[in-house]
């Protein structure tokens, strides 16, 4: 079985991606986080575009493996912030950032804004033994709420809200956003590159 791993510190990226693999690849590839990811310094993420720090994640674990290895960089575009958090989206409300904080601060930022138009950006870059083998990307569009709905997913979830389901990515079950989702559809893309 083709060994794929993860390299990521996020524990809400880390299970969407064994739900997908779970669910779009059973037996397909010996699917982990990658070992030893936590004792590896991390490398600086200073690129300005998703695909940027994808591609130096996924290149630089990469060399610390046998086998390939991919890594997800993400977040949130915000019409009425001009693009933001963007690729600051885990660090929006500072170095200590939670989620909660986050989400408080875009909802204050956004307070009496009429233009609620979002979407996630999801870039995955994959790489072996520090060559990139290639990058996939995804997207999805929905709307900031004004208060949370729902305790499902993580990050801004709560607050983007996907107007062909009706519900937000916090109500939403795990099948339901793996099915539209920017993660989810990056994520099959690399699939369908791997299977070639
Ligand atoms: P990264 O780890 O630098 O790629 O930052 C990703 C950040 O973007 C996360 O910490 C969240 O704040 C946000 N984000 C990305 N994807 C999602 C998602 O599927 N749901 C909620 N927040 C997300």
């Amino acid at each position: 079985m083709t060994r794929l791993y993860c390299a990521t510190t996020n524990p809400g990226k880390l299970s969407e991606f064994q739900h997908a693999a779970d669910e779009l690849a059973p037996g397909e590839f010996h699917f982990d986080l990658l070992p030893g990811f936590r004792e590896l310094a991390p490398p600086e993420e200073d690129g300005a575009t998703f695909a940027a720090n994808a591609i130096l994640k996924a290149v630089y674990y990469s060399r610390h493996a046998a086998g390939m290895v991919f890594a997800d960089d993400s977040g949130l575009a915000v019409d009425a912030l001009d693009g933001a958090p963007g690729v600051h989206s885990a660090r929006f409300s500072g170095p200590a950032a939670t989620d909660a904080a986050n989400n408080r601060l875009l909802l204050e930022n956004l307070r009496g804004v009429h233009n609620r138009k979002a979407r996630y950006v999801c870039v995955i870059a994959l790489a072996q033994r520090g060559e990139l083998l290639g990058v996939f990307e995804g997207f999805v569009e929905g709307e900031i709420l004004d208060h949370e709905r729902g305790s499902g997913g993580f990050g801004y979830d709560p607050m983007f809200y996907y107007p062909p389901i009706g519900l937000t990515f916090g109500e939403a079950t795990k099948e339901q956003k793996l099915g539209v989702s920017h993660r989810g559809e990056a994520f099959r893309a690399m699939l369908e590159f791997l299977r070639r």
